[in-house]
């Protein structure tokens, strides 16, 4: 939907194909990195999600017993926990209203000969294009039409997730997690209002699965659930009281993303079709963000299609060192926080906490917390940031 409303403020007919049968947002709370609040601000959307979301000022990451291992801070900006549906409402509202044309419904199975391409569906309809922007998720089906070597690997691990109220604020300020080894990890994070309860505050609770053990997860029940969060961290359990049912916990996988080059003849990978991964840099979202505006930037107001194969090489090599950084760190950090090694798990407690306190390793944390890390020495900022 950014793509899609960047490409048409630059003055191009855009129609997005969605396969679900009618528009809605799916999975976890997000957090919106001080990059992605950036790429928000330049559609003019930064102060709506903003309102709705809640300020994060701080990751604090602890053991059971309460030593630190991970104690962030933003310096000088922040970051805002939303729900996805309320980054979904402004971004859907908009583009209804820049007048980008939403088919549901609308599942591409192919893209046609990519130096001529269309929209294929399902019953053998065509809808051509002069630029067809893949943005289908990490699961994408199409990537392997622009990349035919691609690779998306699963995780072994994933997450059960709710949102919950949290009438007190108790929770306001810091994306808070508890690791027990690198086998447990929950998580809060706050993320102001929901859709339908718009004045009370709400967090994103997660607890870290094995994507095999989900089905023995839901069998041991929620009481299960709430003892095992207990035992770790009662603040955290509190949050599952008067949930009776674990189907209110919803499961969520991700990928490793590897597919390069993004682009092929008029048909570009963007988002988490291009470069997925896990969660655990809270980063994914931000980063479609900013490929959406980068790619509307490179395309430009007049694009004729003949000029479209070099805009996309722009694209992808103005988008390439920040995602490479991104996919990187994600790759080598996530089994530190989700294995079933002891000894990582030990390793990381003695010596994250410390190495967040030094000035140049932790700044570099702090760089990577805010999306502004790449690869080299100079900050990452968006070519439309003032
Ligand atoms: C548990 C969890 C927590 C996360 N937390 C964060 C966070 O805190 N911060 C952050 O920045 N990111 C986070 N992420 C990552 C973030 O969710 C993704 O990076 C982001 O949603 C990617 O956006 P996208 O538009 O590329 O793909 P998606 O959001 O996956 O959207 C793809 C869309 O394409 C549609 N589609 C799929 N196939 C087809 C088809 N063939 N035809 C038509 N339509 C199709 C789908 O229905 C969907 O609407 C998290 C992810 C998970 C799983």
């Amino acid at each position: 939907m950014a793509a899609a409303l960047a490409l048409r403020r630059g003055g191009h007919d855009v129609v997005i194909h969605e396969e679900f049968a009618a528009a809605r947002p799916l999975g976890a709370g997000l957090l919106m990195q001080p990059t992605g609040l950036a790429a928000l601000d330049a559609l003019g959307l930064r102060d709506q999600v903003a309102a709705r979301g809640a300020p994060v000022r701080r990751l604090l990451g602890r053991t059971p017993a309460g030593r630190a291992v991970l104690d962030l801070g933003y310096e000088g900006a922040h970051g805002v926990g939303v729900h996805r549906a309320i980054l979904f409402d402004a971004l859907h509202d908009a583009v209804r209203g820049a007048g980008v044309s939403v088919a549901c419904g609308r599942k591409v199975v192919d893209v046609g000969d990519p130096e001529a391409p269309a929209c294929v569906f399902a019953d053998g309809d065509r809808a051509p294009a002069d630029l067809i922007v893949v943005a289908d998720g990490a699961a994408s089906t199409l990537r392997d039409r622009v990349v035919p070597n691609a690779r998306a690997p699963l995780y072994p691990w994933g997450a059960l997730w709710t949102i919950r109220p949290d009438t007190a604020g108790r929770w306001d300020g810091t994306l808070a997690q508890v690791y027990d080894g690198a086998a447990i990890m929950i998580g809060v994070l706050p993320v102001g209002a929901a859709p339908g309860a718009e004045d009370a505050r709400h967090v994103s609770f997660f607890w870290s699965v094995r994507r095999e053990n989900f089905a023995a997860a839901r069998a041991a029940g929620i009481e299960a659930l709430r003892a095992d969060v207990a035992a770790l961290w009662p603040d955290a359990a509190a949050l599952l009281n008067g949930l009776t049912d674990m189907r209110t916990l919803a499961e969520a996988e991700y990928r490793n993303v590897a597919a390069r080059p993004w682009r092929r003849g008029r048909v570009v990978l963007i988002g988490d079709a291009a470069h997925g991964m896990s969660p655990q840099l809270g980063q994914g979202a931000n980063l479609a963000l900013l490929d959406a505006l980068e790619l509307a930037r490179a395309v430009g107001p007049g694009a004729t299609v003949h000029a479209l194969p070099a805009a996309l090489r722009a694209y992808a090599r103005a988008r390439s060192a920040h995602t490479r950084f991104y996919q990187f760190m994600s790759w080598i950090l996530t089994p530190v926080f989700q294995s079933n090694s002891r000894a990582v798990g030990l390793m990381r407690d003695a010596f994250l906490g410390l190495a967040c306190k030094l000035p140049l390793i932790g700044g570099v944390m702090r760089a990577t917390l805010a999306g502004r890390a790449t690869l080299g020495f100079r900050a990452w900022r968006g070519t439309w940031e003032p």
